[in-house]
């Protein structure tokens, strides 16, 4: 059975926000409420770039992919469009399963028409005329306003054929729920499912923009970073580009949890630091021991790290990522050989089995850090564990295998743990 969880977000913060300035503000349900704040002029102005122009635009406004790999959205556009076959598909990444990650489902049921716009403008831009959103199944409220909205949408004709009086312009969305699997988040594994097969990944290169879903060119984009591209529409890239740092353009949700006096979502600029971050969400009541940066996959910043600028770049320098945006706070209450435990037995839980490396080195991982966490290391554990972490990263399939020892290695060489025998 699967848990679901009905709450509706709460954003904390009031100020400096852009992504977020409609949550908690308007009216979810409510066309006119988007359309008073500024809804559909973005898709008026891309009307009147047209297809190239829009991507221009995107392009030259920096901005990278928010679901965690930072890969440029201008150029993953422009490869789609240049496709000579059709048709051509988009896919909303709304599968949101990063543990920690929480930032998409604030944007899918705080403002869901912003999405639909959005994704109405990624689809005139990259030619495609049928999107799909690609839904975690866990989130039954966003479900609920999203197939509202697009039905409101559908019916004062911004989805459908000649949207907004553009004549021959095509586009309608349809949602597909995951069931609960992780891996169906992998974007090559949501084409498997969209099209009924079992929810596993295939092997890139080719890359979704050549052949995706239906082995169709294929703009795969996450929430977040679809609801970046109004934003660049009706201020010009110009103007977006001034928000972050040269190389990170624009701003970035971050989902604060663990240890900290006021979880949630917070969006900042690119380039705040760590600890100005932490001390938005009321900073961390006991005494902090480190922050999971990035996710599962990613890497952990130690308390005298904190001056660490947040940006795609600094992050990378630093042995981490961004990823998805969490940053998850252990403080001296923390129990984190139970936390790597916990993230063990999450990977090992939910490799799909389809490649060896992964399949049995999540499982040898979490055998291995059992023995060490509970005190009962063998002779070379520590060594096992390098080894079959470095063999999931060279051979895996897929990002889940490739990822699954980043954790565990950033806490041994990073935080200086398990490296001692007991
Ligand atoms: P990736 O680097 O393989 O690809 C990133 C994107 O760029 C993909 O859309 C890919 O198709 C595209 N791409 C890459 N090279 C390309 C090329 N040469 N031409 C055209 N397109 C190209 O990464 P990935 O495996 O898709 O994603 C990994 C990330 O996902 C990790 O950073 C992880 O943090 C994140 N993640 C997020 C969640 C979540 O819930 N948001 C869950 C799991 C993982
Ligand atoms: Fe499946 Fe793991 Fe291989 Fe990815 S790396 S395809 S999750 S077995």
């Amino acid at each position: 059975e699967m848990s679901e969880v009905d709450e509706p977000p709460k954003i904390r913060q009031r100020e400096g926000l852009r992504l977020l300035r409609r949550i908690g503000v308007v009216d979810p349900e409510s066309l006119d409420d988007y359309r008073a704040t500024g809804g559909y002029t973005a898709l008026r102005t891309a009307l009147l770039l047209g297809p190239a122009g829009v991507i221009r635009e995107v392009t030259d406004s920096g901005l990278m992919g928010r679901g965690g790999a930072a890969f440029p959205t201008g150029r993953k556009w422009d490869a789609t469009a240049r496709q000579p076959v059709s048709p051509h598909y988009l896919v909303c990444n709304a599968d949101e399963s990063e543990p920690g990650t929480f930032k998409d489902r604030v944007l899918i049921e705080g403002d869901p028409f912003a999405l639909i716009e959005s994704m109405t403008i990624a689809a005139f831009a990259t030619g495609a005329s049928k999107g799909y959103i690609y839904l975690r199944g866990e989130y039954p409220r966003a479900f609920r306003l999203l197939r509202g909205a697009i039905e409101k949408a559908r019916e004062f004709g911004y989805l459908g054929t000649d949207i907004m009086g553009h004549t021959g312009f095509r586009f309608d969305i349809e949602i597909r729920r995951g069931a609960g699997a992780y891996i169906c988040g992998e974007e090559t594994a949501i084409f498997n499912s969209i099209e009924g097969y079992r929810g596993e990944p295939r092997t890139k290169p080719p890359f979704p923009v050549e052949k995706g879903l239906f082995g169709k060119p294929t703009v795969v984009n996450n929430v977040e970073t679809l609801v970046n591209v109004p934003l660049i529409l009706t201020e010009g890239c110009e103007a977006y580009r001034r928000i972050g740092t040269e190389r990170s353009t624009g701003t970035k949700l971050f989902c604060l949890s663990g240890n900290v006096r006021e979880p949630g979502v917070y969006e900042v600029p690119f380039g705040v630091t760590l600890g100005e971050l932490l001390d938005l969400a009321g900073g961390v009541p006991g005494e902090l021991k480190a922050v999971l940066l990035g996710g599962a996959a990613g890497g952990f910043v130690r308390p005298d790290e904190l001056d660490l600028r947040l940006t795609m770049e600094d992050a990378r320098e630093a042995g981490t990522t961004l990823g998805s945006g969490v940053v998850l706070a252990l403080d001296d209450q923390a129990d984190v050989g139970a936390f790597l435990l916990r993230i063990a037995a999450f990977f090992r839980d939910e490799s799909c089995g389809q490649c060896v490396p992964c399949r049995i080195g999540t499982v040898r991982q979490e055998e291995a850090l059992h023995r060490i966490v509970g005190g009962r290391r063998l002779g070379d554990d520590l060594t096992v564990l390098r080894d079959v972490g470095q063999v999931m990263r060279d051979s895996s399939i897929c990002g889940l295998g490739q990822t699954a020892w980043n954790a565990i290695e950033s806490a041994i060489d990073r935080l200086g743990l398990l490296k001692e025998k007991p």
